[in-house]
């Protein structure tokens, strides 16, 4: 492999002379492009096939990380800096006259997530061969990503995201490893053998695509399986093979656009038995290559379960160990709860996660005959253990009201149960999960949230990577937590004038991006103010819009009242079907026609909705926030993870206590963010004593009334119609998530920004503060902290 930038040159110009048949400089770009992923791919294979002879040589457990999302985004330059190549494939295209960028640009993201949920697996899987642990990811090889948004009239449109267009160069196909995942059919017990067994199933091939995931500074290189269904060879009798066909297809063919409810469709529960399925079968083989029986299997193996969507890993693991292993029950039992563990992500009710018995028994009749013997020996468990409490039986039981509550399955069959931030997993314990907590002693614990440092701030934000090499060194890109060295020079005038002059150049950037793809003229010098997440009415994006209409009325209204010059920019997708949430982009882009083009206060105020938003987006958006908006209804984002990217990189935090916003907020202390409105206390208080009216803060301030008003009379629509729905949302429906109650102090919160702003040289200061004190919102924390508390692994020996 190439280790200067002769070589590579040589290297890359033989390849596109063999592959196409041309000299460098008659090839297309997207051979150049294709050849350089090529290379790369090839140049991280050594050390992926050295990394897996090595975790059978020396029999190491490895965690297998089972997720129905995973948001990686692009890859390229990512594994070209963390193979350390970067400079040298730059420099040795730049004597070719190639830019590289020009090459990186043409890389689709691969958007197989929705959004926190799917980059956080995305993270973990960084850092865990970063920090060289042995790791598999598993999850679904969709055809199309996450659905591309675009914005036509100011609504959502949603088109096909056609990731696989130029191919995909990072994955192998692996038809070795490819299984049969059965469906439908029935259970018959076979008396001579005396077990069940599954008859007149419908097969379907699943065929695993295998990524490398290459560590940063080690020859650590990890497997991501992407699992594609595929007809197999023996077809089912009773249907037409066409419509087979386009059933097996349909398997892995879309991403569920939603986020944080669960689709109630037969095929999302075919998803995730497929992947489930075929992923436990690839391991259990593996296992048996190295070990002679499944015995040591939890010695081996940790799965851990990324929400409840892969829960099916535990029945499936049963039956695997039962059916085809010949375990019993108890045995069974015994290396399933050794096994597995769970990550919940929401305390949201809509969000957890049950299926219908009739379904579940129809599509997977021998897992449901397993979750029903686990059902029953729970059941037996927490009689005896709760001195025959039945309200507490009836909170807990697994088979409930004629539906699979899959929290409750994935709980009782893990030996771990962990929230996200540390009053996510409070809130778990003390609240929601309280009675589990009961039963469970010492199950449930806390795994804040990271995100991996390199993209989020060493890749993505190079401007600011060189001020910190300046600063302090490089020693962060390895131990994150050593950013504290930066500290000692918050109070160093020459280091906070660079700070503030990266954070200009990056606006400047995010200003030109602007221009190009939304024609809209802003500021640099302005604040720039960011919401960037999925659209839900519990993250608030109608609350940061309707405090940006309250500033422009009264901007209109009072000629002596002007705000600092502040830009509002948003990025968010609304699930399709998600119409409230579809109504606040529109609202969003309906306000950002009228408060632009208005010449009384488009010198102070702009605001922006930027299409499309996905990790790629998100890399150019987060170096040049100012204020980093993290407003959802306390106790309702179990974490959030932008909240730390926008930290990263010098933002500061204008949030309220929830999910990890709490902890940046310790950590930073209270000078460094801004933190306002209710704490989960208060919502819980008005909750109990039902004493929350919307209309009282409707007729009793009057700018929330104003501000409400104009949602109907005209303002922002030409129909009176077209915002109705919010305004019922917020006053027929009593303002579910409390933006009434919040907003005069969230209008307080905005105006202490303005001030903090204006003091520019404390403003770097509390940048500079948050950039130090970020260290610990590295997933790298974050998975050390997993493989302590919960997975127990050693790192590979790679020499
Ligand atoms: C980090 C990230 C998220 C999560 O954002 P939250 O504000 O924590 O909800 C969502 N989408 C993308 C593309 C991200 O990179």
């Amino acid at each position: 492999m190439f280790k200067t930038k002769e070589e590579f040159k040589y290297e890359f110009s033989k390849r596109i002379i063999e592959t196409y048949g041309r000299t460098v400089e008659e090839s297309h770009i997207t051979e150049k492009f294709m050849i350089l992923e090529n290379m790369v791919r090839d140049y991280a294979s050594v050390n992926w096939a050295m990394t897996k002879m090595s975790v059978q040589q020396h029999e190491q457990k490895q965690v297998h990380y089972f997720s129905m999302e995973f948001l990686m985004g692009r890859l390229l330059v990512n594994n070209m800096m963390n193979l350390g190549i970067y400079d040298i494939a730059k420099e040795g295209l730049a004597d070719y006259g190639i830019n590289i960028h020009e090459l990186e640009e043409l890389e689709s993201d691969a958007g197989l997530g929705n959004g926190g949920l799917g980059r956080l697996a995305a993270c973990f899987m960084d850092s865990l061969a970063s920090l060289s642990y042995p790791a598999f990811g598993h999850t679904i090889r969709y055809t199309y990503g996450f659905f591309e948004q675009k914005i036509e009239d100011g609504y959502q449109v949603e088109v096909p995201d056609q990731w696989l267009r130029l191919g995909n160069a990072w994955e192998v196909r692996k038809p070795k490893h490819q299984c049969d995942v059965k469906f439908f059919g029935h259970v018959v017990w076979n008396g001579d053998k005396q077990k069940w067994e599954h008859v007149d199933a419908e097969l379907v091939r699943a065929v695993p695509y295998d990524v490398p995931i290459v560590g940063a500074d080690t020859k650590v290189t990890n497997t991501l399986r992407l699992w594609k269904s595929e007809p197999a060879d023996d077809i089912p009798r009773n249907k037409d093979f066409r419509q087979y066909t386009q059933e097996v297809n349909d398997i892995t063919q879309t991403l569920y656009p939603d986020d944080s409810t669960p689709a109630g469709k037969m095929l999302r529960l075919k998803q995730q038995y497929f992947f489930v399925a075929a992923g436990l079968n690839s391991i259990v083989r593996a296992h048996l290559r190295v070990y002679p029986d499944l015995h040591n299997f939890a010695d081996k193996n940790v799965i851990q379960l990324n929400d409840t969507h892969p829960v099916l890993v535990i029945p499936e693991l049963m039956r695997i160990l039962i059916d085809d292993y010949e375990f019993e029950w108890d045995e069974a039992w015994d290396i399933v709860t050794h096994t597995c563990a769970y990550t919940n992500h929401t305390i949201l009710a809509e969000a957890l996660e049950k299926w219908p018995i009739e379904m579940m028994k129809n599509l997977l009749p021998r897992i449901y005959q397993i979750i029903e013997e686990i059902h029953r020996r729970f059941i037996g468990y927490v009689k005896i253990a709760s001195n025959g409490d039945e309200q507490l039986l009836n909170r807990v039981m697994i088979l409930r009201d004629g539906q699979v509550h899959m929290a409750r399955l994935a709980i009782a069959g893990s030996f771990s149960v962990n929230g996200v931030a540390a009053l996510h997993t409070d809130i778990l314990k003390n609240r929601e999960m309280q009675d589990f907590d009961r039963i469970f002693p010492g199950k449930f614990n806390n795994k804040t949230n990271g995100v991996t440092h390199r993209r989020w701030l060493a890749y993505c934000n190079p401007q600011l990577a060189d001020l910190l090499h300046e600063a302090i060194g490089d020693s962060w890109i390895k131990h994150p937590d050593d950013l504290e060295k930066l500290k000692k020079f918050a109070d160093d005038s020459i280091i906070r004038s660079k700070f503030l002059n990266v954070k200009y150049q990056r606006k400047e950037d995010l200003a030109r991006y602007i221009k190009e793809h939304n024609g809209i003229e802003v500021d640099v010098n302005s604040i720039f103010d960011i919401q960037v997440k999925r659209l839900h009415a519990y993250k608030r994006q109608l609350l940061n819009i309707m405090h940006v209409i309250y500033l422009y009325q009264r901007m209109k209204e009072d000629p002596s009242f002007r705000i600092y010059p502040h830009t509002y920019i948003f990025g968010a997708k609304a699930a399709p079907s998600y119409y409230f949430a579809k109504k606040v982009i529109k609202l969003i882009n309906a306000v950002a026609d009228v408060v632009n083009n208005d010449p009384v206060t488009n010198q102070y105020l702009k605001v922006v909705f930027i299409e499309n938003y996905g990790v790629t987006i998100a890399e150019h958006i987060i170096p040049a926030a100012d204020v980093s908006e993290q407003i959802s209804t306390a106790g309702k984002e179990a974490s959030g993870t932008s909240n730390m990217k926008f930290m990263m990189n010098g933002a500061v935090t204008l949030g309220t206590l929830d999910g990890a916003n709490v902890e940046i907020a310790e950590r930073v202390g209270d000078e460094n963010c801004v933190i306002f409105g209710m704490k989960v206390e208060d919502i819980n208080k008005l909750k109990a004593d039902n004493s929350y009216h919307a209309w009282d803060y409707y007729n009793n301030d009057f700018r929330i009334k104003k501000v409400v008003d104009s949602l109907t009379d005209g303002t922002f629509a030409s129909s009176r119609e077209e915002f109705k729905l919010i305004f019922d949302e917020l006053m027929s429906h009593n303002d579910e998530y409390y933006l009434l109650a919040d907003f005069d102090s969230y209008v307080k919160a905005q105006e202490k920004i303005n001030e903090l702003y204006k003091d520019r040289d404390n403003w770097a200061k509390m940048c500079i503060m948050n950039i130090a004190m970020s260290g610990y919102f590295s997933s790298d924390r974050t998975i050390e902290d997993y493989v302590k508390d919960i997975w127990h692994l050693e790192r590979v020996a790679n020499k």
